[in-house]
Order: structure tokens, then C-alpha cells, then sequence
């Protein structure tokens, strides 16, 4: 709650690692349903780039949904796999799944 940094949390304590497991999960659920909706209106065999294009954007979200929960695993989430600072909580409260730090997701767009 207070700006306090001096106390030597881990990321998961910074972060809560019980909301970020919650978060991430949520996130799945959310781009599996949408996943399920797009394919569901692809006609079969359908090769439409657009939809390619949205369902390979999912597919992306949910390897980096993946690999956040890999890192929760080995207490490394929260950290930016960049420059080793911590993610912001903000930051992770809106993009759970995030690797970097706002500085570092800029340099590699
Ligand atoms: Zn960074």
C-alpha cells in the first residue's frame, strides 16, 4: 500500500502470487472462449488471413500466459526477463502475462 521499497520482498510477495495465478487463469479462460468463438464461426477448412491472423494472436497470448505460469512456478514472475527489475504491480494488473518493464517492452516494441 505505501510507496515502501525498502523491505526486501520477493516479486511474488509484491505482486500477490495467489491474484497473479488468478489473473492468469482468468486471462486463459478469456482467450480460449474467444479461440472457441472464432473457430466456431470459421467455416471448416477456412483459410481467411484475418482470422488466421486473430486466432495466431490468441495462440501467442496463451504461450506467454504459459510461460508467466512457468515463471509464478519458479518465483521468477514479476521480474522483467530483460533487465532483471521488477514489473510495476500496475503493470501486471493489467497485463498479467507480462515479461518486461515498460522500459524494456518499448526498446523491442
Ligand atoms: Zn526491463
Amino acid at each position: 500500500m505505501s510507496p515502501d521499497a525498502a523491505r526486501a520482498e520477493t516479486p511474488a510477495d509484491r505482486i500477490g502470487a495467489d491474484d497473479a495465478r488468478r489473473r492468469l487463469v482468468h486471462e486463459r479462460d478469456a482467450r480460449l472462449a474467444q479461440l472457441t468463438a472464432i473457430e466456431g464461426e470459421a467455416p471448416p477448412g477456412s483459410t481467411d488471413a484475418l482470422l488466421t491472423a486473430q486466432t495466431a494472436a490468441i495462440r501467442q497470448v496463451l504461450a506467454e500466459i504459459e510461460q508467466a505460469e512457468a515463471r509464478l512456478a519458479a518465483g521468477t514472475y514479476g521480474t522483467c526477463v530483460r533487465c532483471a527489475e521488477p514489473v510495476p504491480a500496475e503493470r501486471l494488473e493489467i497485463l498479467p502475462y507480462a515479461r518486461c518493464c515498460v522500459g524494456c517492452q518499448e526498446h523491442t516494441g
